[in-house]
This record gives structure tokens, C-alpha cells and sequence, in this order.
């Protein structure tokens, strides 16, 4: 079929593609089309970064949140999950465990939970700063006001990931409760990028009433957003949530769509995530194979790990982190690629804040 030739192609110049031809794109994809996009796009991850895959330590600090997104399994309405907490000392202890293993990224990520002030979180984000000053602190904990943006900013964290779940309005009413919207989400997305953090955007694939039109919208949204990173995975039922019964997203559509995005945005940061590893045991492998340059282990102490549930059977929920993290060197190893402890920012970002 001549024309899916042409929209690849195109795609591979340019990095853009109408909506039309997205879908189309998305309505044609066969074990060849997929063969080949994974192939261009392996290329260009390497061209940018080589075969470095970055690693990101994950420190899961708080499974509160006030939000009932109907997806999560730690949204506030889910009465059989057991909630955690990490004291500031343990969280900055396992930031230090971390960087004693060679983590030079600490990412913290939590639940929208309000025991956490902002006046917590600087001071979280100074101390590990302080003890640290080569690691990049990377915030993953909701969407908040510009101001604590920026007072998190001043205090030194690096980057923000915020998904934005999906860019159509519609969809976005049906996965989440009245109170949380499309448009504050995307507002807080914009003012992360104005503030100049290294921002991350990004969906589930397959959530429930997703269709190829929103996935177009998604990706049209991120190019027009132009974040640092973008974490994509599929979507994952758990048990206690309204979605209990929906079916998970698709392997090969996850895998297809990294390989979009990474032509699409050639510089991106790109992680083969955690659920990508849940739904097929080499998830993660096929992920960087498909142009993704970022695996994020868990660094959360592992008595809490299970409990931070966002979805059924995650996986990594056992080891130690040290265990972890030669698992991956080897799985990463097997496939040509080498796992990296360095900061691992964004190439076109740097470059611009050294005034290349
Ligand atoms: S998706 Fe995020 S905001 Fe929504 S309930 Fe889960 S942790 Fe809270």
C-alpha cells in the first residue's frame, strides 16, 4: 500500500503527520509497518544518545491522593488499599541509597496528598540537592498551582512529569470525576514549561473509550507542547477501580506508538516504563527497541512497593533496588544497549541552556 509508504516517510522527514494521517497510519499498522518504524526509530534514539539507556531511581513516597482518577488503584475512593506515607528522612535516605548504587536522577513521585506542603517538598528538593548537587531531581506529584511550581523550581528540582492522560476533552470526562479537567492539566503542563523545568507529558494506550482519533489528538498535542519527556504505557485494569473489568492495552500498539513518537520527536526522553515490563515479560526490551532510552527502577523501600498500586501484577515489586538494577543492566546489555547513571537530560534542552 503505497500511500502508508509515503505517510512513513514523511513522517521520517519531517517528524509531522496530519491527524488523517496519523489514523490512517494507526488503521494500517501491520508486523511490517511496526518492523520498519522500530527500526527508523531505533536509529535516531542512537543517533542523539547512542546506545545509552538513562536510569531513573523511583522513589514512590506517598500512595494518598485526594483525586479518584476511575483508573488508578489509588485514587481516595478505593477503601482496600493500604495506605503509606515516607517521612522526609526516608525519603532522602533513599535518595542517598540511591546515589550510592549511581542513580543521578531521583525521581518522586507520589499521590496528589496534601500532608506534603509545598514548604515540605522545597525542603525535601533542597536537602537532596544539598547532600547530592550532580543529581537531577525529577517531581511526579500532581497538578499544582504555578506558584508551587515555581517555588519547587527555585528550590532546585530539574524536571516535572505530569501525563496528560488524553488530549480530548470528551475522553478525558469519561476516565476522570468532574472535578479534574483536561484543560487545568494542559495549563499546568504549559506553565511547567514556562517556569523551565524539563517537563514530562504523556497517555495509557488502550484506556478505556480510547479510539485512534484520540490518539491522534494526543499525538498532535504533544508535538505542539514539545515536552522533554514522554512516558507512554498501556493501560492496565485494577481490580478495585470502575475499570476492574476492561481489557489492558495492547503490546504492539504501545510498542508502535514509542516508535511514532520517537520519530516525531527525534530528542525526546522516552522511558520503556514499568507497565510496558508488566503486560509481556520482555516489554521493556522491546521498548528501547522500539526507540525508548529510559528504564525507571524502583528505589522505594521494599516493604511499601506493593502498595503503590496503580495497576494489577506490577512487576519489580519485590527486589532490592541493587538487585534491580543489575537485572537491567543485563537485559539491557542482551539487546546491544548500555545502562548509564548520569543525568541524562534532554539533549535539546541542555543545549539551549548552554546557549548552543
Ligand atoms: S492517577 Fe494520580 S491523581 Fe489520579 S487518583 Fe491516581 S495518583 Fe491520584
Amino acid at each position: 500500500m503505497a500511500e502508508i509508504q509515503d505517510i512513513i516517510h514523511k513522517l521520517c522527514d519531517t517528524g509531522s503527520l496530519t491527524r488523517e494521517e496519523i489514523i490512517r497510519l494507526l488503521e494500517n499498522r501491520d508486523s511490517e509497518t511496526q518492523a520498519l518504524l522500530a527500526e527508523k526509530a531505533s536509529a535516531v534514539a542512537r543517533e542523539h544518545y547512542g546506545n545509552k539507556v538513562f536510569v531513573r531511581g523511583l522513589i514512590e513516597f506517598t500512595n494518598y491522593c485526594k483525586n479518584d482518577c476511575y483508573y488508578c488503584g489509588i485514587r481516595c475512593g478505593n477503601k482496600n488499599a493500604e495506605r503509606y506515607r515516607l517521612s522526609v528522612e526516608e525519603i532522602t535516605e533513599c535518595a542517598s541509597y540511591g546515589y550510592g548504587l549511581g542513580f543521578r536522577t531521583i525521581v518522586l513521585q507520589g499521590g496528589e496528598d496534601r500532608f506534603y506542603t509545598d514548604d515540605m517538598m522545597v525542603d525535601i528538593i533542597k536537602s537532596i540537592k544539598k547532600e547530592h548537587p550532580d543529581v537531577a531531581v525529577t517531581l511526579s506529584i500532581g497538578e499544582k498551582s504555578f506558584e508551587s511550581y515555581k517555588a519547587f523550581f527555585d528550590a532546585g528540582a530539574d524536571r516535572y512529569l505530569l501525563r496528560h492522560e488524553t488530549a480530548d476533552f470528551d475522553h478525558y470526562a469519561k476516565l476522570h470525576p468532574k472535578n479534574l479537567s483536561a484543560e487545568n492539566r494542559q495549563q499546568c503542563l504549559y506553565n511547567l514549561k514556562k517556569i523551565g523545568f524539563q517537563t514530562g507529558a504523556g497517555f495509557m494506550v488502550g484506556s478505556p473509550y480510547q479510539t485512534f482519533e484520540n490518539i491522534a489528538d494526543d499525538l498532535l498535542f504533544l508535538k505542539k507542547l514539545d515536552p522533554e519527556m514522554i512516558g507512554i504505557g498501556p493501560f492496565i485494569p485494577h481490580k478495585d477501580t470502575v475499570f476492574a473489568d476492561e481489557k489492558a492495552g495492547d503490546l504492539n500498539l504501545t510498542l508502535f506508538l514509542l516508535s511514532v513518537i520517537r520519530l516525531m520527536l527525534p530528542t525526546v526522553l522516552l522511558p520503556a516504563t514499568t507497565a510496558l515490563g508488566t503486560i509481556d515479560p520482555r516489554g521493556r526490551e522491546l521498548g528501547i527497541l522500539a526507540g525508548a532510552n529510559v528504564v525507571m527502577p524502583n528505589l522505594s523501600p521494599v516493604g511499601v512497593r506493593k502498595k503503590y498500586a496503580l495497576y494489577d501484577n506490577k512487576i519489580c515489586t519485590g527486589e532490592e533496588a541493587a538487585e534491580c538494577m543489575n537485572c537491567l543492566k543485563n537485559r539491557i546489555g542482551n539487546i546491544g544497549y548500555e545502562i548509564v547513571t548520569d543525568r541524562g537530560d534532554n539533549i535539546k534542552y541542555k543545549s539551549m541552556k548552554e546557549g548552543k
